[in-house]
C-alpha cells in the first residue's frame, strides 16, 4: 500500500455485531488487531472505555478504524486535535461494512487506507479531500521513499492547481502516471522530484525521492556532520538519503547508530573483508593527515562500490565520506545488513489486555517470531510478513541459538515466553546461549527484554494480596537442578516463613514430587496455613481455587497451576460476594 504508514492499523469495535465486518477488514489488513470492547466482545486487544482508548491509539500514532459511528471517533478524539504532532489515519467504518468515512490523518494515507478497506468491503468510501478527488490522489502524500520537502509550498500549490493551474512533471513520479493532473510540458508549476535542494519559486511541488547512500569511513562521532557536509556541498536535500553504510566489522558500535539516528537513516553493514578500517590505530600509524584522509576515504569509496555493485550512476567522495546519488528511492533492504535484533517477550499469563503495550510493538516489529507452539498461539495474530517458528517447549537453549543465528543475519526476531522471559523462561536461555558462544557475531545483536506478568503475579491478583508481604518464588521442577537443592530450598523457604510461590509443580514425568514438598512445608507450617491455586490464569477455563495446606491434595495441581503456599501471617478476609480475598500484611508479628 504505497504512502501508508507502515504501523498496523487498530480495528476497534464496541460490540460482537461489528465483529463479522472486524473480521472482513483484519482478512484484508492481516497485521491489524481486533480491539474490542471488555466484557462485550472478544478481540485480540481489549479495552475498557471507548475514548480514552482511542486517544492513547492516537497519541501512539497508531491508525485507527473504528466501526461506529464517525460523531462518535470524532467526539472521542477532539481534545486531541489541538496538539500539533503526528496525526495517524482515522477513520470511520459503517459495523455492517457498508459505508468506509476517511476521517482524519490526509498526510498519513487515511485515503489510501480508505480506498483499501472500501475495495475489501465492495463499497466507495467517502473522500471528501478536494485535491484527491479531483486528481485522483493526494499530491502531499507521496508513497513510501520519497518525502515532500514543504508541507505549506505544497498546500499552496494543490490550491493553484484547484483554481486551474496546469502542471508539467519534472523527474521520475511513476505513482502520478495514473494521476489525473492537468499537464502541460509548458507550465508554470511542476512537481519536481529530485533528490537536490531546489528553488521552488512557489510555484512548485517538491519531492525528494531517498536515494542517496552514504558510506563511511573514520571515527563515527564525527560521520553524522561529515555526510551532513558532504551532502550540502553536493546540493543533496538531507531528506534524500536512504541509508549510511559501514564495514560489518563495526557492527555495534553505539556511535555509529547515534549517527545514524541524527540523520534520520537506516544503518546498513556491508561485509569488506575488510577489519575495522578507519579506527584510532590506522589515523595514528600514518603522520601525515592528507594522506589518511585519502586513505579513508579511498575505503568509504571501496565500500560503496561493494554495497551497490555499480548500480547507481553518480559518486562523490571527500573527508571519509563516499556518496551515491541516484534517481529512484534505493531499496535500502538490498543494502548489506541491517545490525540484527533480538527481543525476549513476556506475553503475561495468556490475555491480550495482560501484555505490555511494548510487547505488542516488539511483536509487531519483528520478522521472525520463535517460541513454543502454545505461547505463540496467544502471541498471534501475525503479519504476513512475518516468518514463525515453532517449537516444542524443551528445546529452550536450541531455540535461544537459532534466533541469534538469524539475528546475526540481520533480522528482528522476537522470542516469546508466557508470564516474564526472564522467570523460568526464554530470557535465560538466550543469556546462557551467549555465555557459551563460539560466534562473536552473537555479541553484536541488539537484545532487548520486554518484560511480562509472570503467573505468580497474576495468581495472586486474582486472589488479593498473598505476596504483599516477602515472598520466594521455586520451581518445583528437577529438569535442570537436583531434587536435594529443590528440597533444601523449600525447608529454608519455610523456616524463613517467606510466602512460597511454586511454579512446574507436577507433571507426569515428576509425579511424587509434589507431595514430597508438601511433605516438608506441612513439617513447618499449620495445616490451616492459606494456599492458592491459579490455573490458566488469564486464559480460556481460568481457576482460582483458595484453600488450606491441611486440604491441599496434589490432584488439584498440574503443571498450569501456580500453587502459593502463605506464611504465618497470610489470612482471609471476607469479600462483598460471599468468597474471600487471601492477603498477606505489609507488616510482621513473631
Ligand atoms: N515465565 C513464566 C513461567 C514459566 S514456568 C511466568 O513468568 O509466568 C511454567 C509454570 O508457570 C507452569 O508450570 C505454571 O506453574 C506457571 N504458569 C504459567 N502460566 C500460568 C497461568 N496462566 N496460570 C497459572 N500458572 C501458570
Amino acid at each position: 500500500m504505497a504512502g501508508l504508514t507502515s504501523t498496523p492499523p487498530a480495528i476497534v469495535v464496541l460490540g460482537p455485531s461489528a465483529l463479522p465486518t472486524a473480521r472482513r477488514l483484519q482478512a484484508a489488513l492481516p497485521s491489524a488487531t481486533i480491539h474490542a470492547l471488555q466484557g462485550r466482545a472478544t478481540g485480540d486487544v481489549a479495552y475498557s472505555e471507548l475514548a480514552s482508548h482511542l486517544r492513547e491509539l492516537y497519541s501512539t500514532g497508531k491508525p485507527i478504524v473504528a466501526l461506529c459511528a464517525a460523531g462518535i471517533v470524532i467526539r472521542c478524539i477532539a481534545p486531541m486535535l489541538a496538539n500539533k504532532g503526528v496525526e495517524p489515519p482515522v477513520l470511520a467504518v459503517a459495523e455492517d461494512g457498508s459505508a468506509v468515512v476517511p476521517l482524519l490523518g490526509g498526510l498519513a494515507g487515511v485515503n489510501v487506507l480508505a480506498r483499501e478497506i472500501a475495495r475489501a468491503l465492495d463499497v466507495a468510501p467517502a473522500i471528501t479531500t478536494s485535491g484527491e478527488l479531483r486528481f485522483g490522489t493526494c499530491l502531499l502524500n507521496p508513497p513510501s521513499g520519497y518525502t515532500l520537502a514543504s508541507l505549506d509550498e505544497g498546500k499552496r500549490f494543490v490550491s493553484d492547481l484547484l483554481a486551474g493551474a496546469s502542471v508539467r512533471i519534472d523527474g521520475d513520479a511513476p505513482w502520478l502516471d495514473a494521476a489525473h493532473l492537468p499537464k502541460d510540458e509548458s507550465a508554470r508549476h511542476a512537481v519536481r522530484v529530485t533528490p537536490r535542494i531546489v528553488e521552488s519559486g512557489g510555484s512548485d511541488l517538491v519531492i525528494h525521492p531517498h536515494a542517496v547512500v552514504a558510506a563511511i569511513d573514520g571515527p563515527a562521532e564525527t560521520a553524522a556532520e561529515r555526510v551532513r557536509e558532504a551532502m550540502g556541498a553536493n546540493g543533496l536535500a538531507p531528506v534524500s538519503l536512504a541509508a549510511l553504510l559501514a564495514p560489518i566489522a563495526r557492527i555495534g558500535e553505539t556511535a555509529l547508530e547515534q549517527a545514524a539516528s541524527e540523520l534520520g537513516a537506516p544503518l546498513r553493514f556491508i561485509d569488506t573483508g575488510l577489519g575495522r578500517t578507519g579506527m584510532a590505530e590506522d589515523r595514528c600509524a600514518n603522520n601525515d593527515p592528507a594522506g589518511t584522509e585519502m586513505a579513508s576515504t579511498e575505503r568509504a569509496l571501496q565500500l560503496l562500490h561493494n554495497a551497490l555493485q555499480s548500480r547507481h550512476e553518480q559518486l562523490t567522495h571527500t573527508n571519509g565520506i563516499a556518496l551515491a546519488v541516484g534517481a529512484e528511492p534505493i531499496d535500502v533492504g538490498s543494502l548489506g545488513q541491517a545490525r540484527g535484533r533480538l527481543d525476549v517477550i513476556g506475553l503475561g499469563p495468556g490475555c491480550a489486555e495482560l501484555m505490555a503495550p511494548a510487547a505488542r510493538a516488539a511483536l509487531a516489529e519483528a520478522t521472525d517470531v520463535l517460541g513454543y507452539e502454545t505461547y505463540l498461539r496467544m502471541a498471534a495474530p501475525f503479519g504476513a510478513h512475518q516468518r514463525i517458528h515453532g517449537s516444542d517447549n524443551r528445546e529452550e537453549l536450541q531455540r535461544a541459538r537459532h534466533a541469534f543465528e538469524l539475528a546475526s543475519a540481520g533480522r528482528r526476531v522476537a522470542i516469546v515466553s508466557s508470564g516474564d522471559p526472564g522467570v523460568f523462561a526464554m530470557a535465560a536461555a538466550v543469556m546462557e546461549a551467549l555465555d557459551g558462544a563460539g560466534d562473536p557475531r552473537w555479541t553484536t545483536v541488539e537484545i532487548r527484554v520486554v518484560p511480562g506478568i509472570s503467573a505468580a503475579m497474576a495468581t495472586a491478583a486474582q486472589a488479593g494480596a498473598p505476596l504483599g508481604h516477602d515472598f520466594c518464588v521455586l520451581s518445583l521442577s528437577d529438569n535442570l537442578k537436583p531434587w536435594r537443592v529443590i528440597e533444601n530450598r523449600l525447608r529454608h523457604a519455610v523456616e524463613a516463613d517467606l510466602v512460597i510461590a511454586m511454579y512446574n509443580p507436577i507433571s507426569r514425568a515428576r509425579p511424587w514430587q509434589f507431595d514430597k514438598a508438601l511433605e516438608i512445608v506441612r513439617n513447618c507450617r499449620r495445616p490451616d496455613t492459606r494456599v492458592v491455586l491459579g490455573r490458566d490464569v488469564g486464559r480460556p477455563g481460568a481457576a482460582l481455587v483458595t484453600t488450606t495446606l491441611g486440604e491441599l491434595r496434589s490432584e488439584q495441581v498440574d503443571m498450569r497451576t501456580t500453587v502459593i503456599v502463605g506464611s504465618t501471617m497470610t489470612r482471609a478476609v471476607a469479600r462483598g460476594d460471599g468468597g474471600e480475598w487471601i492477603y498477606t500484611p505489609r507488616w510482621y508479628e513473631d
